[in-house]
């Protein structure tokens, strides 16, 4: 595993990786082989758990050489966000890596990345403006200029991405298929503590009585799961789902929601209350933000109305 901190060494490295062929098994020079080398990118902000992981074992799996990157980028933290006690530990983030068979592992510091004041932003407009967009402004300016630069620097294929950050998924493939980014975004599945908590750097935050009513996040989603079936067959409201997981949430006194919202996915357009599940074309999510002291914990649940529609 090869470790860099610059720019200039990283394009280096990843030049040297095209040169080789497919599954990096023998040295080519013909065109149609460098093109067949797939770079697939993991970007991540570190303290890298299992979640990261599973993004890893994807990018192994799809991919010719995997890298990762590691930076916890300062322009997508607020003014009175956590950016200073954001979880750091380089050492275990690089013995996870080495576990998952990444080649490349990309650590920039700050002035290697923004070795200017920064002029240029990237602004994907109405994805941004809902969700944890509108509770952290500026948050997805901060989230889609830095991940152009990255693909900007490791020039990937495939780049992973995990959909317990829905929105920062349907922003991302926005941004790609505005700009004509030749790289193709591949959304992972959320995963979760054994307990139905999803995994999350922040979870480290959370006191022991916070980190047991946290649950309640997945157990009120674990209740729109129980009833999509409901859901597809038009029997329930957009509605009576977030009365649902509202009256969950509120059962922890810890809980302080946020927001609990039920959109279209990928084009995140909000449903009406009496709305239901055959008056959209699209999928859904029911997406929800809920602090517990001073940590803000996000979760989701995607119903893929074409997927469960085929099981009815
Ligand atoms: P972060 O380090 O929190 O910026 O996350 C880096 C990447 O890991 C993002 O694409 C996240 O969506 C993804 N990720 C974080 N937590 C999870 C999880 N529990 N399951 C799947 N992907 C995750």
């Amino acid at each position: 595993m090869i470790i860099v901190r610059e720019v200039a060494q990283l394009r280096k490295v990843i030049a040297e990786r095209r040169q080789l062929g497919v599954n990096g098994e023998k040295k080519v020079h013909d065109s149609a082989s460098l093109l067949q080398h797939k770079v697939g990118f993991v970007p991540t902000m570190g303290y890298l758990h299992e979640g990261h992981a599973s993004l890893m074992q994807k990018a192994r799996e799809m991919a010719d050489t995997v890298v990762l990157s590691i930076f916890v980028n300062p322009i997508q933290f607020g003014p009175t966000e956590d950016l200073d006690s954001y979880p750091r530990d380089e050492a275990r983030d690089l013995e996870v890596a080495r576990r998952e068979g990444v080649d490349i592992v990309f650590l920039p510091t700050v002035a290697e990345m923004y070795p200017q004041p920064t002029q240029t932003k990237i602004h994907v407009s109405a994805l941004t403006d809902r969700l944890c967009g509108a509770s952290r402004p500026g948050h997805f300016d901060g989230v889609t200029t830095v991940v152009a630069k990255l693909f900007n620097m490791v020039g990937p294929d495939l780049a992973f991405f995990g959909m317990k950050d829905a929105q920062q998924v349907a922003v991302l493939q926005q941004m790609v298929t505005d700009l004509n980014m030749n790289v193709t975004l591949i959304p992972c599945p959320i995963v979760r503590e054994a307990d139905g908590l999803a995994l999350s750097s922040r979870n480290v935050y959370l006191s022991a009585e916070q980190r047991k009513q946290a649950l309640v996040l997945s157990q009120s989603l674990r209740k729109v799961q129980e009833v999509s079936e409901d859901i597809v067959q038009n029997t329930v409201t957009m509605e009576q789902i977030r009365q649902m997981v509202e009256s969950t949430i509120a059962s922890s006194p810890l809980a302080d929601i946020d927001y609990i919202e039920i959109l279209t996915f990928p084009g995140l357009e909000p449903l009406r209350p009496e709305q239901r599940l055959c008056d959209v074309q699209d999928d859904i999510i029911v997406a929800l933000a809920v602090k517990f002291g001073n940590t803000r914990l996000i979760d989701n649940i995607r119903i893929q109305k074409v997927e469960v529609l085929s099981h009815v």
